[in-house]
């Protein structure tokens, strides 16, 4: 049986990569920061969480990377944890820069050392192009970031490829788009903006607060798009690949379509500046064609279609609760 570790295994991706690399037959290792804090919830909604068998490591502690890698031996390492809110990294940017970054280093360091031959997939973002003047963005396209967390995944991602050439590993970068699920955290748009409504739709006094919704991005399905990251390790390159949906849509769009599925008045929206970045991308959306072709990865197509999955699943965790 092949072992995958997985950083981040509390996070959306963790829980879906983790119930995927299961049904593969895979043995899963996810990593904690800490074993007093975990929070195991997403993977006991997909109901997997005596299925993975949880470890500590500080990522951050080279010695500790090498331990684990040493313990294990895995065949397949995802590397998914990160600080990897936007706006949060605009408040705590020196946290997210230090963490996003040294944590993969070490990752790679400690493969490179204990010269073992697993397989690395880094979680690269669509964020790390940032300010574009052509769209679709490509593998090729120059970055710009526009955010401390974009300042770090691009980083990362070039220290990734920079062991792979230097040092052969098979170490690739995932450059994912936004996507969405059931189990986004709380704070980010779609999820917020789902959880809030299917809560507070009959709440007379309720609001729902956004900042800037004229802008656009490309979405897509989480457990959709775990499918690729393991895809691009079974792959029999290491290569970088974007894994989008290749259309943007507004903000505004996903509320109007919310709203009216809810029959929510759009007089319950409100603007606030404070939601507003200091920087922010205006739109964005890749060309998946290389993951289509050289992968065989599909997009589950419109996004509208997901929203419906999602405001259906939030509805029915609303009612069994
Ligand atoms: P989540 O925020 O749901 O999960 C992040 C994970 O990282 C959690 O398990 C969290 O652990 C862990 N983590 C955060 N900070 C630390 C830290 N300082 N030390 C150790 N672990 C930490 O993210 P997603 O699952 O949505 O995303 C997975 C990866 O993909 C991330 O790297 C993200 O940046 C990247 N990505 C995501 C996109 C998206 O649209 N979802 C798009 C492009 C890239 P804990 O539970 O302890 O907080």
């Amino acid at each position: 049986m092949k072992v995958a570790l997985i950083t981040g295994v509390s996070g959306q991706d963790g829980a879906y990569l983790s119930k995927l690399l299961i049904s593969k037959g895979y043995i899963v290792i996810g990593l904690t920061r800490s074993n007093h804090y975990i929070n195991l919830d997403k993977l006991r909604y997909l109901n997997i969480d005596k299925r993975v068998t949880i470890d500590e490591c500080d990522l951050l502690d080279l010695s500790a990377v090498i331990n684990i890698i040493t313990k294990y031996e895995p065949d397949e390492i995802y590397n998914l944890a990160a600080q990897s809110s936007v706006g949060l990294s605009f408040k705590q940017p020196i946290g997210t820069i230090n963490f996003n970054i040294i944590s993969v280093l070490n990752l790679l360091e400690a493969i490179r050392i204990v010269k073992n031959n697993a397989r690395f997939y880094q979680a690269s973002s669509s964020e790390m192009y940032g300010k574009v003047n052509i769209l679709p963005i490509t593998i090729n396209t120059p970055m710009h970031p526009l955010s401390p967390y974009a300042i770090s995944k691009a980083s990362a991602n070039w220290t990734v490829v920079n062991y792979r050439e230097a040092y052969g590993l098979f170490a690739c970068n995932g450059v994912l788009f936004n996507h969405e699920s059931f189990l986004r955290t709380e704070s980010f748009f779609v999820k917020k903006v789902i959880s809030e409504c299917v809560k507070n739709k009959d709440n007379d006094k309720w609001i729902l607060s956004v900042g800037n919704i004229d802008i656009k991005r490309d979405f897509g399905y989480s457990p959709k798009y775990v499918e690729a990251m393991w895809l691009m390790l079974q792959h029999n390159t290491p290569e970088d690949f974007l894994i989008c949906s290749g259309t943007s849509i507004t903000l505004r769009s996903i509320i109007e379509y919310v709203f009216s599925k809810l029959n929510i008045s759009l007089e319950k929206l409100s603007i606030s500046s404070d939601l507003m970045r200091p920087t922010d991308i205006e739109d964005i959306y890749g060309d998946n064609t290389d993951a289509t072709v050289k992968l065989g990865w599909k997009n589950d197509g419109d996004f509208f279609n997901i929203l419906d999955i999602l405001i259906s699943e939030e509805i029915e965790y609303a009612r069994q609760k």
